[in-house]
């Protein structure tokens, strides 16, 4: 796999790239997002890791002109520690996934290995579980062909119950996933916001896709439609 790592950190990047390259990936390093755009437009990347601030245009700046330029390489933003709006707003460009400052290396390396994975396949930006939508770029949430609004917390605690259907998170997981650090000892915080999701994704529908898994935390599943009443009654 061949990595294209931008960071102006010249250390830390270039600690990366010695780290990677010792787990066998092929890593390159750039300083600057418009030696990224170039570098990416000419070398068939695997992942790009996107660090958010860089001198002249940022991470998210160089991100969103990659996908203009339809490069469709899975980026790995790296965010300060806590900037939830970095993340939001990382994902609304069209990053694929995010890590904080500071990382355990090992983390970025998994990250790397299932981003490739993901890159090999027909990439589909738009999540879909049963009739509910939501597209990373765009920022929007559908369900059936109706548009939901969700706060920026709903929608990424929405994203991860997306990203892993059928799965059981714990509040731990998804906390980490959706909140800045300092709420780590208030799991409590998931549960509210659980319930607001339920309140926009699932009551108004008739539904409930979002499980509440006893000891763990929640899970969404894939819910039939409920049954139209006509389809109910003999027909003819
Ligand atoms: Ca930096």
């Amino acid at each position: 796999m061949r990595i294209l790592i931008v960071e102006d950190e010249v250390k830390l990047a270039s600690l990366i790239r010695r780290g990677l390259r010792e787990e066998g990936f092929l890593a390159d390093v750039a300083i600057k997002g418009e030696d990224a755009l170039w570098m990416a437009g000419t070398t068939d990347y695997d992942v790009l890791v996107l660090d958010v601030m860089l001198p002249g245009i940022d991470g998210l700046e160089t991100c969103k002109r990659l996908r203009a330029d339809g490069v469709r390489t899975p980026i790995l933003m790296l965010t300060a520690k806590g900037e939830v709006s970095d993340r939001i707003e990382g994902l609304n460009v069209g990053a694929d996934d995010y890590l904080t400052k500071p990382f355990a290396f090992g983390e970025l390396v998994a990250r790397l290995h299932a981003l490739g994975r993901r890159g090999d396949v027909e990439r589909l930006p738009v999540l879909e579980v049963g009739d509910l939508r939501l597209d990373p770029v765009t920022h929007r949430v559908w369900r059936e062909q109706e548009e939901i609004e969700l706060s920026a917390k709903e929608f990424l605690l929405l994203a991860t119950l997306m990203r892993h259907p059928g799965a059981a998170l714990s509040r731990q997981q998804l906390l980490e996933h959706a909140w800045d650090s300092e709420y780590e000892a208030q799991s409590n915080v998931v549960d509210v916001y659980i319930r607001y999701l339920r309140d926009k994704v699932d009551r108004p529908f008739g539904r409930s896709s979002i499980e509440t898994v006893r000891g763990v935390g929640y899970r969404l599943i894939n819910e039939p439609e409920p049954p139209i009443d006509d389809l109910q009654r003999p027909l003819g």
